[in-house]
């Protein structure tokens, strides 16, 4: 079976976001890249479910991301993943979520798959719209927000969290799934991973063998950002300076009372 996890770059969350006043892009220099936080538990899905089947399992990095990518792209390898594929080209710069999801499906069926895993979210585009527009590109059931992945007697089985509990959902293979970070926490790379990985092939795919039958990147864009704000600076925090621990305490329960939530 042919797992293939889509992995997607972004600044370091940790790091402080800055707009671009000219071009309305998001700042990507200057700061580390760092694989999405929600997609480490989507190769921490893709790891476990090949644990499990065993036999001729194999679990493809999938990325839309320039070159200078590589090396990051190498950590999800380390993981345990056993090789990448990225999709690397200047025309892709200024795709939204359509063209994103557009040329990805291209290059997923130049690869072919049996399960694509998804992140639920980006850390930085955050519109949550590419696992769906994956699906629908593809031609394959989409599910999800799975917090658990299984297959088994050829279908994907898998349980969708909801405000309530979670839903047991399947469908035939081949499929799209984007998970939760229910999944289970993302395994550290280990030393032989590490090493093991530098030996693992990374191939690098241009627009060019994708025969796309549409313009994509900055010209494709069906849609363009307007405006942006940054959002309103909060008030500083009300400091109480307590001679000691109970009228601290006291101090925090009356807070806590004016504002009636004891
Ligand atoms: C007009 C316009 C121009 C833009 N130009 C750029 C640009 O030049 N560069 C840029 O980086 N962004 C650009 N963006 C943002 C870009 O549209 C989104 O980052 C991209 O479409 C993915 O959407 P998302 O980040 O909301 O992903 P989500 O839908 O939130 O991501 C969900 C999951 O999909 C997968 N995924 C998403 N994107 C990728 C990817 N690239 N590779 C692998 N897996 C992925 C991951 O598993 C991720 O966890 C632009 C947006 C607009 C509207």
């Amino acid at each position: 079976m042919k797992i293939v996890v889509t992995v997607k770059l972004v600044p370091d969350p940790n790091a402080e976001k800055r707009m671009d006043t000219a071009t309305k892009r998001l700042v990507r220099t200057g700061v580390d890249t760092v694989i999405n936080p929600y997609d480490e538990y989507a190769i921490e899905a893709a790891l476990q479910l090949k644990e499990k089947l065993g036999g001729d399992t194999t679990v493809t990095v999938f990325s839309m991301v320039p070159e200078t990518g590589k090396e990051t792209v190498r950590k999800a390898l380390a993981m345990g993943a056993d090789d990448a594929l990225m999709l690397s080209d200047a025309g892709l710069e200024g795709s939204d979520v359509w063209g994103t999801a557009y040329v990805m499906a291209q290059g997923l069926k130049k690869v072919g798959f049996d399960l694509v895993i998804c992140g639920g979210l980006s850390d930085d585009g955050s519109s949550g719209g590419v696992p769906g527009a994956l699906a629908e590109y593809l031609g394959v059931p989409g599910l999800t927000n799975a917090r658990h992945v299984e297959v088994a007697d050829g279908k994907l089985k898998c349980q969708r969290e909801t405000d309530n509990g979670y839903q047991v959902v399947s469908g035939p293979l081949p499929a799209v799934v984007s998970v939760t970070m229910a999944v289970g926490e993302p395994r550290y790379p280990s030393l032989k991973g590490i090493m093991g990985a530098k030996k693992k092939t990374i191939t690098v795919m241009p627009l060019s063998e994708l025969g796309l039958d549409r313009p994509v990147g900055n010209d494709g864009a069906k849609t363009e950002l307007l405006q942006f704000a940054p959002p309103p600076v909060r008030a500083k925090a009300h400091v109480v300076n307590a001679e000691d621990g109970p009228s601290g305490a006291k101090a925090i329960f009356d807070f806590l009372k004016e504002k009636k939530l004891v």
